[in-house]
């Protein structure tokens, strides 16, 4: 490792991303602090009812891997082709890792990062833990795998707020609700406008016509920017077929409209009104140019996430890894290769590279 080297890394969030990361410079002799707002994989928890599509040994690293088998030896992991849920993925995989005695003594949980600047001797990191307490961290090294699932796009025309939406936030679900699960009776038997047309839309939709085949009065909007037709694009040959299914079967949801479900594409939203807490909602934009409105009882926004710039330093040892860093279709694993391009660059060693080919 050359003399430049960081000492002391600090990993902001312990998701999927946050954790290998410490990980990673954990087994490259750096000390490591980790934090996150929330429990471990705090995001992943969130959609932990969604079935991944790409299979566990694609989501795991060999040097994760290699952790908990020597750690908890007869602990059953699931198989590398494996299709689980976030859920299954977190319990298996992610909290072992974080309670791993590599990273526990490291890992800060409900610690919010609220400030990161940079001093001539390094960075100084403002943390509040959930007493409220506050407190100063240092590090060489800033790795901010905070992702993105906190920070969801608004809904509005032009990429801003619509009118009303601010007020109403608090009261629409961004996310994918577990509207089959836990939000059941939230859902059932109610009017819901589902906005958006990505892959967590799919899933949205697909639960909530299931919802509605067993609750006839609920009664669905789904609301899109795109053209009519297919709102979901499918790859060509793609290689994850449980992301292919869902595509499949929510262009079908669309292109049929039963099920209690009305599709509305080409559509800009204006105002998204809250009448108060469970109180429903009205919305109105244009469909096609034409104005319209809607009053229902519950929205949920899958329109995408931002990165929180708010959090960031321009500085080489700042470095920005996983979902934050990442594209809309983002992959635990392009976060691996992210993980390993950084600490070769951190470290001033271009060939450092902790993971098993084969394994990893
Ligand atoms: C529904 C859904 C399904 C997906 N399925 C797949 C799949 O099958 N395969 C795949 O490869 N990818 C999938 N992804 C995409 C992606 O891999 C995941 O979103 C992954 O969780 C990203 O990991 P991350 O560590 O970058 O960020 P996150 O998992 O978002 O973790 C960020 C962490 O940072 C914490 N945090 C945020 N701000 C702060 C702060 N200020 N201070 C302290 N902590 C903070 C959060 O609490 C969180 O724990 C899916 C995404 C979603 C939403």
């Amino acid at each position: 490792m050359s003399k430049a080297a960081p000492q002391k890394v600090t990993v902001l969030g312990a998701g999927p991303i946050g954790l290998e990361a410490a990980l990673y410079a954990k087994s490259s002799g750096l000390s490591v602090a980790v934090y996150d707002r929330g429990a471990i994989a705090d995001h992943v928890r969130q959609w932990g009812h969604v079935r991944m599509f790409t299979p566990f040994g694609m989501n795991a690293t060999s040097l994760g891997l290699k952790t908990l088998l020597r750690e908890k030896g007869s602990r059953s992991l699931p198989a590398p082709t494996d299709l689980i849920t976030g859920r299954e993925f977190r319990d298996a995989y992610l909290v072992p890792l974080g309670e791993s005695e590599q990273l526990l003594e490291s890992l800060h949980l409900e610690h919010t990062v609220l400030h990161v600047g940079r001093a001539a001797r390094g960075f100084r990191i403002l943390v509040r833990a959930s007493n409220g307490t506050e407190r100063i961290d240092t590090a060489d090294a800033v790795l901010d795998c905070t992702g993105t699932f906190g920070t969801p796009r608004w809904l509005g025309d032009a990429g801003i707020p619509a009118v009303g939406e601010l007020a109403a936030r608090p009261h629409i679900a961004f996310g994918v609700e577990d509207v089959l699960g836990d939000r059941k009776d939230h859902y059932a038997g109610r009017s819901v406008a589902l906005i958006g047309d990505g892959y967590s839309a799919a899933a949205s939709i697909c639960a909530l016509a299931t919802l509605a085949e067993e609750h006839h009065a609920t009664w669905v909007f789904w609301i899109t920017r795109g053209a009519r037709g297919q709102p979901l694009p499918r790859v060509a040959n793609d290689p994850y077929k449980e992301r292919d299914r869902l595509a499949v079967k929510a262009n079908s949801l669309a292109t049929r409209c039963d099920g209690n479900l009305e599709f509305h594409p080409q559509t800009v939203l204006d105002e998204v009104v809250s009448h108060g807490p469970d109180k429903g909602f009205r919305i109105a934009g244009r469909s096609n140019g034409k104005p319209v409105s809607w009053e229902v009882e519950r929205v949920i926004a899958n329109v995408g996430y931002r990165p929180d710039l708010t959090l960031g330093v321009s500085d080489p040892n700042y470095v920005v890894l996983g979902a934050k860093a990442g594209d809309a279709g983002f992959l635990v694993r392009t976060g691996f290769d992210q993980i390993r391009a950084a600490f070769a660059v951190l470290t001033g060693n271009p060939r450092l590279d902790l993971y098993d080919k084969k394994a990893a």
